[in-house]
């Protein structure tokens, strides 16, 4: 078998791909036909080739689809039905059809979620010790808008993660710039946002089956300590509107239209599933009832 890099912990699969052009001195049109299965285009965020990667790194394609792509994210909020399908379909599809199934959980029609994100430290610790970077898993998903590990807010680069991996975009982060972007939240916040995501990715897939009771649970515990016996609903709404402040909802494109028992957190808390970026519904919904 040639040489192809194996992949670092939590590294996604779009940056071993990059650092295969890297280590092979190959543009990402000439890296397709080493991978030889049959897909065309290789992208950052959208998972793909997964025999071809299979058979270079010695992993197998599950493997590569738990630790290395954003299907734990997408999977959240997800019955295990449908997690299911989603698995079985991610790991067929080529990169533009899990395009489609990727895009409206990870925000990418939001210009900040749509951009490559990196830590500073994370990066300077890596170029030392190991010689390059690479690009994270975690500091993809919505939500996670600081370091899960040096607690840092995260830099956005000015690359977009939506086109196909060209000379041009295929970069590591030691070859680009980026700065933080001002989320409009506290960094005590952010960090526990942070942990619940990662927290949420290593929930038991059952969890999602029937989450709106848990959801229910934790709220009418909220309405004993304010001394009733029900869910006050607005209530609740108005102090989810507090915590996390109209310009941060804003910025992730989760505004609410209403303060009743329409607005989304209640309506997600009753059971409603299908919705763009569901998976940081469920994020947000969650950091606010339990804390
Ligand atoms: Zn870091």
């Amino acid at each position: 078998m040639r040489y192809f890099p194996t992949p670092y912990p939590d590294e996604l699969l779009g940056s071993v791909l990059i650092r295969a052009c890297h280590h092979l001195g190959l543009p990402p049109a000439s890296l397709v036909k080493v991978l030889e299965d049959g897909s065309s285009d290789l992208f950052y965020l959208y998972p793909s080739f997964f025999q071809g990667l299979s058979r270079l790194t010695n992993l197998s394609s599950s493997d590569l689809l738990l630790r290395h792509t954003v299907f734990p994210y997408a999977a959240i909020g997800l019955p295990t039905k449908r997690r299911a399908l989603l698995e079985r379909e991610l790991l067929t599809a080529t990169a533009r059809g899990n395009s489609v199934r990727l895009r409206a959980a990870l925000g990418l029609h939001l210009e900040d979620l749509s951009r490559r994100r990196f830590c500073k430290q994370c990066r300077d610790e890596e170029c030392k010790q190991i010689g390059e970077s690479y690009w994270h898993r975690l500091h993809a998903l919505p939500g996670v808008f600081v370091c899960p590990e040096h607690s840092e807010p995260l830099c956005v680069s000015g690359i977009s993660v939506l086109p196909k991996l060209s000379n041009v975009n295929a970069k590591l982060p030691q070859e680009v710039d980026g700065s933080p972007v001002d989320w409009g939240l506290d960094a005590h916040t952010l960090q526990r946002l942070a942990a619940v995501v990662l927290e949420s990715i290593a929930l038991p897939a059952e969890t999602w089956n029937d989450v709106s009771i848990e959801y229910q649970r934790y709220a009418m515990k909220i309405g004993a300590e304010n001394r009733q016996c029900r869910w006050d609903v607005q209530q609740c709404v108005l102090d989810f509107n507090r915590l996390y402040g109209e310009v941060f909802l804003h910025k992730v494109g989760l505004q609410l239209t209403s303060v009743g028992s329409d607005a989304w957190p209640a309506r997600l808390a009753n059971g409603a599933s299908s919705s763009p970026l569901l998976q940081l519904r469920h994020i947000l919904l969650r950091l606010f009832l339990k804390f």
